[in-house]
Order: C-alpha cells, then sequence, then structure tokens
C-alpha cells in the first residue's frame, strides 16, 4: 500500500499515547527540580552543524543521515540527535552571556536516524535530553547523572545499570592512542573493516566494537583510565565519590568510548536488560567548535522508546487516568438534540463527558458507558425532558436518583 508509514517509523495511537505523556511529564517534572528548563530547536539543521558537532567520523554522521537539498539549494539534515542543536542554541543567541551560569536546558523530541530498523532501533525516534553549559565542576557531572537516574526511579523503574568510565580530555588521548595503536598493531590486519579504518582515524572506538573477533583481539588491550592525566583522574574520582555520596551505584567499565566524537573525561551509559536506554558524557570542546565561546558542557540522551521497552520489561503499572466521568444516554428525538447542548456545558463545566451520536439503544448506549468506563451515566429521555429532570446512575454502586437538569452539573460535581 502506497500510504503505509515508512520504514522504521511509529504511529503512537491512543492507549500508547498517554504512556508517553507520562513519560514526558516525568521528565519535565524532573528537570523543573533540578532547575533545568526546555529549549525547543528546529527538526532539521544545516548538515555542516552535525558534521562539525557530532563528527565526521562517527558512523551517525557518515552512514546514518537524513540529509536533503532543499529548494534553495542548501543542505539540510534531520538532526539525528540533540546535542549539536542545543548547542547551537545556546551560542546563536547568546546564552552564555547571561549571567547566570550554567546554563542547564533539556528537550523532548524525534530525532532520525537511517538505522536498520530492529525491535528498540528506529528510523524516527524519540529522546529526552540534558545538556549543562558553562561549568567544568566534577558534581555538574554528578548532577546530570543523577537528573537521569532520578527520572528512572519516578517513572517506576529499577535494575538499570549505570556505567560509567572516563574517555579523557585531548591531552590525555593524544597519548593513549599512540599507545594503543602500538598495543594493536601486529593485530591491525585482523580487525573487522570498520576497526580498520577506525585504526587511523580513532582508536578508542575499537575497544566497544561489538565484534566477536575484535572483542578477542582487543582483550588486554591499554585502558584510557591507566593513561589519563592528573586533572581527568581527580575529576573522574571526584564524579564518582559524588555519585557514591547521592548512593547511586555504578559499574566501571573502561572500554565505553560512545559512538559521538565529541566527548571529553566522563562518559555514562544506562542499561536495562542489555539494552543501552541513555547516554551521555562531557564535550569540553563542542562549545567553542560550533563557534561559541571556550565554555564546558555535559549531557546525555534517553531513548523514550527504549524507556517504554523497559517499562514493559519490568511490568511497570503507569498511573495513568482511564474512564471518563459521564455519559449521555438519550432517547428521543428531543432528548437527543437537548443532550448536546447539555453535554456542552459539562464541558465547559470542567466535566469529562461524551455520548452517543449514532441513534444507538438504549442497551447499546448503556454498553458504551461501560467501555469508556464513565463512572456516572445521565439518562434523559423526552419524558424526562418534558418534566425538566434526568436520571443520574453512579456506576460503582448502581445507585440512580432524579435531578432538575437546572441542577443536573452541581449534582455530577457533587459525586465525582
Ligand atoms: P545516542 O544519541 O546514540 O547516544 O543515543 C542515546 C539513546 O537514544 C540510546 O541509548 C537509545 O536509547 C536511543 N537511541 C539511539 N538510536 C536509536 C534508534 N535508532 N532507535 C531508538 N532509540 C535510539
Amino acid at each position: 500500500m502506497m500510504t503505509n508509514r515508512p520504514r522504521g517509523t511509529n504511529d503512537i495511537l491512543p492507549g500508547d499515547v498517554e504512556k508517553w505523556q507520562f513519560i514526558e511529564k516525568t521528565a519535565r517534572e524532573v528537570c523543573r527540580r533540578f532547575n533545568t528548563a526546555e529549549v525547543r530547536t528546529p527538526v532539521f539543521e544545516h548538515t555542516e552543524l552535525f558534521a562539525r558537532g557530532v563528527g565526521e567520523t562517527t558512523d551517525i554522521v557518515e552512514k546514518e543521515m537524513y540529509t536533503f537539498q532543499d529548494r534553495g539549494e542548501r543542505s539540510l539534515t534531520l538532526r539525528p540527535e540533540g546535542t549539536a542543536s542545543a548547542v547551537r542554541a545556546f551560542v546563536e543567541s547568546k546564552l552564555y552571556a547571561q549571567p547566570q551560569q550554567p546554563t542547564k536546558l533539556f528537550y523532548i523530541g524525534p530525532m532520525f536516524r537511517y538505522e536498520r530498523p530492529q525491535s528498540g532501533r528506529y528510523r524516527q525516534f524519540h529522546q529526552f535530553g540534558v545538556e549543562v553549559l558553562g561549568a567544568s565542576d566534577p558534581s555538574v557531572d554528578a548532577e546530570v547523572i543523577a537528573l537521569a537516574m532520578t527520572f528512572f526511579t519516578e517513572l517506576g523503574l529499577n535494575d538499570i545499570t549505570l556505567e560509567i568510565n572516563s574517555v579523557g580530555s585531548p591531552e590525555s588521548r593524544t597519548n593513549y592512542r599512540d599507545v594503543l595503536r602500538s598495543h594493536l598493531h601486529p593485530v591491525k590486519e585482523e580487525l573487522c573493516a570498520d576497526c580498520q579504518s577506525r585504526y587511523d582515524r580513532n582508536p578508542m572506538r575499537i575497544l566497544d566494537c561489538k565484534v566477536d573477533k575484535c572483542k578477542t583481539l582487543t582483550q588486554g588491550a591499554p585502558e584510557m583510565l591507566d593513561h589519563l592525566t592528573d586533572t581527568d583522574r581527580e575529576h573522574f574520582q571526584a564524579v564518582c565519590s559524588y555519585l557514591e555520596s547521592f548512593g547511586i551505584n555504578y559499574t566501571v567499565n573502561p572500554r565505553m568510548v560512545r559512538g559521538l566524537d565529541y566527548y571529553t573525561q566522563t562518559a555514562f551509559e544506562f542499561i536495562e536488560n542489555g539494552s543501552t536506554l541513555s547516554g551521555g558524557g562531557r564535550y569540553n570542546g563542542l562549545v567553542e567548535q560550533l563557534g561559541g565561546p571556550e565554555m564546558p558542557g555535559i549531557g546525555f540522551a534517553v531513548g523514550i522508546e527504549r524507556a517504554l521497552i523497559a517499562l514493559q520489561n519490568q511490568q511497570v503499572e503507569l498511573p495513568i487516568a482511564k474512564g471518563i466521568d459521564v455519559f449521555f444516554v438519550a432517547l428521543g428525538e428531543a432528548a437527543q438534540q437537548h443532550s448536546v447542548k447539555l453535554l456542552h456545558e459539562m464541558r465547559v463545566a470542567g466535566i469529562v463527558a461524551d455520548k452517543d451520536y449514532l441513534g444507538k439503544s438504549m442497551k447499546a448506549q448503556m454498553k458504551a458507558a461501560d467501555r469508556l468506563s464513565a463512572r456516572q451515566v445521565v439518562i434523559l429521555g423526552d419524558d424526562e425532558l418534558a418534566q425538566g429532570v434526568a436520571n443520574v446512575k453512579d456506576m460503582e454502586t448502581g445507585e440512580q436518583i432524579t435531578v432538575p437538569l437546572a441542577e443536573l452539573i452541581e449534582k455530577v460535581q457533587s459525586n465525582m
């Protein structure tokens, strides 16, 4: 069918959308507590932003971007992630010049990557992300990690593993890259094709290659953590001890590199049932790289689809309001017509109300009230209408009373 949705995209239908709304609401509430404000940036940006911001050697930029020419022959790209856009907005609107720093931002929205779709991996997916710009103190790293953890806890998720590492500053890395290349040189030709090209451009990525052969060949490779500068090591230790003081458990994973080029020092991932729910880290050179002043930054992004899968895995019952306050059962032409007005008045008064629109029988209308989990049913026939009354049935107790139409709203509300 011509009108199917594109591969790797999803419709979020009623019944599911309430879960999304709950996740988004939780994200907003947690961000508020951490005094983190929302930013909304365009869904597409100049391609160059991601080439420069995310990094030319990343999988995302090399092979996953939705890039197109617009009618003015500009190269534009549907955003594959949120950090580059948030930092671009921070620089472009000179948020860095505001007196209160750091600038704490969050975003929620769709991202686009041309990947092979599978469970938990889509071409349009959604992220909730946080970026804190303008502070390099390790307590900020710990706070950002704690924000993510608080979000997961508030959703009702348990059994989430936090893995952290330090990928070092550029100073630490220059030396370490040479050490790593020398170590891997004898086995270079045996690595997978991707890793062979990573060898020259970004050898650290070889360490988190998922190909079994590469995993075996890199066993015993020197680790970044053993080659950090004193400053980087102290920073990492401070982040760890803040996390301990928060009671947040973590595992150090010296092989975690993350797939984006901009990370420096702290890198972290939240993992549930073998799948990465969220990834993030510090990116101290990025603001400058995107034309801003020299200002540090740190952030993370949670995949909302992955959070939903985790909620399902852990059988979390979400606090989603179900049902409606009132269903109108109207019988007879005059009553039908009058119920249209009464229904509107109820809604204006703040009552969640609905009715039958298809001229169904009394029995079918009562069934509809049940299906919609109506807490009260207002029954109005032509006779009642002539007497200026309606019957109100409490669906929980089964009790039914006759109420003057003039007092209907008040009565219904007093029983809500
Ligand atoms: P990244 O921006 O690659 O660090 O990804 C951050 C998080 O976004 C991941 O941990 C996933 O939860 C989610 N994510 C990334 N790519 C996809 C995708 N193609 N489909 C669904 N979720 C994704």
